[in-house]
């Protein structure tokens, strides 16, 4: 009898603890309900741009770019691909951006011509300054931190996930904008986060500057969105599908 009294009171401390418990730990004092993430309908499929992405080349005409000294776009668009004019020059986007998500798909030449740096060489260039390299890396050496997934000249890939000359690749990019103080120096630098063909290759990196061809990247100030470049390197490099979303 005394055992059986003992359990029933052990057995109502335990249900007392277990309902104070349960109060002190209401779940509901950690749900956030506002604000409510805006909805977008993402694409078909995550190479499709999503409903609130600004569409900068989806085959059919290059409105969205111009020739990098201000002229009319001269790159070659035909099958729903632009592709670099050797010695044309550079293009740009008529748009700035600043802190943005960017899906762009790049192929480098299927004739293999040239080695290192000279081998399907091109570039997208965020904020007009801060490269990417895009090169045709597929069984060809060249320094690390100027291989394809590269920042150029600043972070190495962490991995080369290229695919062989002639394929199309993706780049799925999340750029931070550096921000800078009145005085024009440096508050935070920029950032860049990395996928290509679905592989994580930059993570988060902080970049160094400028891309600086000679010497090391320093930041100068500039605007707060700035048109998007891809290079000409003298190497027929072919885009298609490009999107972004402001962030
Ligand atoms: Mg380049």
């Amino acid at each position: 009898m005394k055992k059986k009294l003992i359990l029933i009171n052990l057995l109502s401390m335990i249900t007392v603890f277990a309902i104070s418990q349960q109060k002190e730990g209401d779940p509901k004092l950690t749900e956030i309900w506002k604000p409510v993430p805006k909805v977008v309908a993402p694409g078909r499929t995550s190479s499709d741009a999503p409903s609130d992405a600004i569409v900068l080349f989806a085959g059919t005409n290059a409105e969205a770019w111009q020739n990098k000294d201000g002229k009319a776009f001269n790159w070659k668009v035909a099958d729903n691909i632009m592709t670099v004019v050797p010695h044309a020059g550079d293009v740009q986007t008529k748009q700035g951006f600043g802190d943005c998500q960017l899906h762009i798909e790049w192929r480098t030449p299927a004739e293999v011509a040239g080695e290192g740096q000279g081998r399907g060489n091109s570039g997208i260039f965020l904020m007009g300054r801060y490269e990417l390299q895009v090169l045709d890396s597929y069984n060809n050496s060249t320094y690390s931190n100027g291989q394809a997934g590269s920042v150029y000249k600043q972070h190495i890939p962490l991995a080369n996930v290229c695919r062989p000359p002639g394929q199309w690749q993706t780049y799925d990019i999340v750029f931070t904008a550096p921000q800078f103080y009145e005085d024009s120096s440096l508050k935070s630098p920029a950032r860049m986060t990395v996928f290509q063909n679905g592989v994580l290759v930059q993570n988060n990196v902080a970049l160094w500057g400028a891309m600086q061809f000679i010497g090391v990247p320093k930041y100068q100030k500039h605007g707060s969105k700035e048109p998007i470049v891809l290079q000409d390197h003298n190497n027929a490099v072919s885009y298609r599908n490009i999107w972004v979303r402001a962030l």
